[in-house]
């Protein structure tokens, strides 16, 4: 199976404001960003640069993943975009509900791994505490961990503690 083209997604931040694109070769965009912003200073990001007085921007690599084509490519960036809240991208194109399952797919796909892997860890963890026992002082008895907060809200713990209470008092 063809892999695909490596790309990275980069973030580009200015301030307090973030730029979003995608690159085949992220040494090549960082030249093409530095050279561009007196030409295309009409654009949100080169205007930014300009006014900032930044001489060298920096492109901070957020993702590395591979691509078939320019429009999975688009759909990432995309995705990063709108996750990462890149406001001096000019065009948001906007996801239809088809793109938006298309751009859900690719992450799941590109994430199945880490997803996959946090499951289990999640379910392990949740295993241990099923499986963990505790013991409740006040009512002398062994509990499992996930199901202590309820046995303090129990009749049975409530009543126990109530006879402490006067035995205290007593
Ligand atoms: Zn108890």
């Amino acid at each position: 199976m063809n892999e695909g083209r490596e790309t990275t997604i980069y973030m580009i931040r200015i301030d307090n404001d973030i730029y979003i694109g995608a690159t085949y070769n992220i040494k090549k965009r960082t030249n093409e960003h530095n050279s561009r912003k007196e030409k295309l200073k009409h654009r949100n990001l080169y205007a930014k640069i300009l006014e900032s007085g930044v001489n060298k921007v920096e492109l901070i690599e957020v993702h590395k993943c591979f691509t078939q084509n320019s429009n999975e490519k688009r759909l990432i960036e995309e995705e990063y975009r709108i996750k990462l809240k890149g406001n001096l991208n000019m065009y948001k194109c906007y996801l239809s509900t088809e793109d938006k399952r298309e751009c859900d797919r690719l992450y799941y796909k590109i994430n199945k791994e880490r997803i996959s892997e946090k499951k289990k860890q999640y379910y392990q963890k949740n295993k241990d505490n099923f499986r963990k026992k505790v013991k409740c002082d006040i009512c002398n008895i062994e509990v499992g961990k996930i199901s202590l907060p309820r046995h303090f809200k129990s009749i049975t713990h409530l009543n126990n503690m109530k006879k402490q209470e006067l035995a205290k008092t007593e």
